[in-house]
């Protein structure tokens, strides 16, 4: 648990391990120890709860069971999604499509992609961070073999137009793969409605333990395995299975599923409260990403004047914890490339900063933060170059 003087904003970083799971893992530490690929009994009660997880997973996502393959992580899904499909796929072209705004896991996998010879088409975003769907139209080709588009953004929240990206891949050929590390738990995604062939997920977003992700893969989805071994996953990726970690995100899926309804009102709420607090009490500002269509519990702020990396300093002191997207890389000045591609000027990259709010915040919490920031926010801009004091 969180002690009692922290507020943990920051759940798209990362999220606590539910209680819940905890226990639920536990046995899986001690006694219950047994190779599930034994065929002895030891073995095989695990391979039980594995087959279980599997369920768990498929159900928060409305797929069949023998479509979910566990990984190592959401990295390693994604890279699995987009090496193992051009590797497959490459007697039938070289071309994929993927967003200028993926989260790093995408991205340094197609940068990898064409270093061996694939081509690959970054897409833009408009101003609310939203894919453009026209230019993927244009940018289809014969050689077209992948579309990822992720589900959600990581930095500033926006939802993509994943049903109509869907909807129009639908009969062409193309695979279609959607990075849902931060949607799924947060909003409903219902595979029985949406034409996707791969989607990634992560564990450690859903409050389940870190390390461990999967991959779902329509059936008949011709992929070929990163990582080869004895043939666990179906073949799709061995390695003796990390059983404590694939029971945690059966948990976690099957706890995010039950209170998918109740944690996206709780979200929302506290996100409305935050927001409106903020831009009640603190002038110069704007909200980074659309202001409807975001994932709940997803508040980016660029405060005009100041750096992001102090202001998330500031509230450290004071026991809350955000992130930023301001801090620049060594080899560019520009802040956070999300940002960049949504054409933000450069006074609002440098002073982002993401609340992103969990499922156990509280209202008070919310409060304390909204008393605390234009404290912070006045300081800073009193030192700040560029703030004009009239
Ligand atoms: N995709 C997105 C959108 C993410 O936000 C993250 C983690 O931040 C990942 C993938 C990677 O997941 P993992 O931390 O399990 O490797």
């Amino acid at each position: 648990m969180t002690d009692k003087k922290t507020i943990y904003l920051d759940n798209s970083a990362t999220t606590q391990v539910h209680p819940e799971i905890k226990d639920t893992i536990l046995p899986y530490l001690e006694d219950l120890y047994g190779n599930p690929s034994s065929i002895h009994a030891k073995g095989q009660e695990v391979k039980k709860t594995i087959d279980n997880a599997r369920k768990q997973v498929a159900d928060l996502i409305g797929a069949k069971e023998t479509e979910i393959i566990f990984t190592g992580s959401g990295t390693e899904a994604n890279n699995l999604a987009l090496k193992g499909i051009a590797s497959k796929n490459k007697n039938k072209g070289n071309h994929i499509i993927t967003t200028r705004i993926e989260h790093k896991s995408i991205l340094n996998s197609a940068r990898w992609l064409e270093t061996e010879g694939f081509k690959v088409t970054y897409l833009n975003v408009d101003e609310n961070g939203t894919v453009d769907i026209n230019q993927l139209k244009e940018e289809i080709r014969p050689e077209t073999i992948l579309v990822s588009v992720m589900f959600a953004n990581n930095e500033m929240g926006t939802i993509q137009p994943i049903k109509e990206i869907g909807e129009f891949l639908k009969g062409k050929g193309i695979y279609f793969h959607t990075d849902a590390v931060q949607a799924a738990g947060k909003i409903k995604i219902n595979l029985k409605e949406l034409n996707i062939d791969l989607l990634t997920l992560s564990g450690h977003k859903i409050h389940g333990p870190k390390g461990i992700g999967a991959l779902y893969i329509r059936k008949g989805t011709e992929i070929d395995p990163m990582i080869h071994g004895g043939g666990q996953e179906k073949n799709i990726r061995s390695g003796t299975e990390n059983v404590p970690g694939i029971v945690g995100l059966g948990k976690a899926a099957e706890i995010a599923n039950k209170n998918l309804e109740s944690n996206i009102e709780h979200l929302t709420n506290l996100g409305k409260k935050l927001e409106k607090g903020i831009f009640k009490e603190i002038p110069d500002l704007i909200l980074n990403g659309h202001p409807d269509n975001r994932i709940p519990g997803n508040v980016n702020i660029s405060f005009k004047y100041v750096e992001g990396e102090s202001i998330m300093l500031m509230l450290d002191c004071e026991g809350i914890c955000v992130s930023t997207g301001s801090a620049c890389t060594s080899k560019s000045l520009k802040p956070s490339y999300v940002l960049d591609a949504m054409g933000k000027e450069i006074v609002f990259m440098h002073g982002s900063i993401r609340f992103s709010i969990g499922t156990f915040n509280t209202e008070e919490e919310i409060d304390t933060v909204i008393k605390t920031l234009p404290t912070i926010i006045k300081k800073l801009r009193a030192l700040s170059p560029i703030y004009n004091k009239d």
